[in-house]
């Protein structure tokens, strides 16, 4: 579904990712781990073409990425993202959130777009909540509909960038919840997160970053009881 190939991106003098390979298959859910400046957001953002890689490939779904040909737009229609802080539009509803992208950039009409943001908003737990704006929910309630707006784009992999990080503990769970459903039901997902809990149960492969490489990847249970590298041993004891 994913492949890196020799993945590199600087910002100035800042050689943030060195030259990455990854692979991620359909239905695979990869969490990303590193110490707070590893990478794992630029390369992210390098996977949803918020950010621009100087070197490397990628492809989506088969479709070539980092070439002049590319249509972005259409390309970022593969990719879902979910961001720690929301991203939600401040001014606008629930629902409105919900189909803005689905009706101005896929064309879809007004009453399918709602049809299936309801339908969004019942899996992610929010049917009642349609009309509230953003600032009248609690952050869980937040990021579960950035979750829901993201996937009324019919995304073909999910990619979640410490969405429990701004969350008060309490409000945790009923994120990881959604995202555990999404995985269950087979969705690709790349998601960085500190929840090595929800690792361990969820994920599929653990991929640590440092210094702009991949130093180590495994399977959770592998990576977290017998890290070999010395470098996740020492980020998974601060953790503890
Ligand atoms: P992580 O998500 O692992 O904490 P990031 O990918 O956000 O790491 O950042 C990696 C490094 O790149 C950091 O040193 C950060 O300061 C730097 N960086 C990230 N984005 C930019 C940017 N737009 N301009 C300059 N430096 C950046
Ligand atoms: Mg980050």
């Amino acid at each position: 579904m994913i492949e890196i190939t020799n993945l590199s991106k600087s910002f100035g003098p800042l050689n943030v990712l060195k030259s990455i390979d990854l692979k991620i298959k359909e239905q695979e859910v990869v969490v990303l781990i590193g110490a707070s400046g590893s990478g794992k957001s630029t390369l992210l953002r390098c996977l949803n073409f918020l950010e621009v890689a100087e070197n490397g490939e990628i492809s989506i779904d088969s479709e070539k990425v980092i070439s002049q040909k590319t249509n972005l737009n259409k390309v970022r229609e593969k990719v879902g993202m979910v961001f720690q802080h929301f991203n939600l539009f401040p001014h606008k509803t629930v629902l409105e959130n919900i189909i803005e992208a689905p009706i101005f950039v896929r064309g879809e009409n007004k009453e399918e777009a709602r049809e299936k943001a309801r339908i969004l908003l019942k899996k992610v737990g929010l049917q009642d909540k349609a009309h509230f704006y953003p600032d009248q929910l609690s952050g869980g309630q937040k990021q579960r509909v950035a979750i829901a707006r993201a996937l009324a784009m019919e995304p073909k992999v999910m990619l979640f960038d410490e969405p429990t990080s701004a969350l008060d503990p309490e409000l945790v769970g009923e994120v990881l919840q959604v995202m555990k459903e999404l995985a269950r039901e087979g969705m690709t997902m790349v998601i960085v997160t500190h929840e090595m809990g929800f690792a361990r149960e969820v994920a599929d492969r653990v991929v640590m970053l440092a210094d702009g490489n991949i130093i180590e990847e495994g399977h959770p249970e592998d990576i977290f009881t017998n890290p070999k590298h010395e470098r996740t041993q020492r980020f998974l004891n601060q953790l503890l």
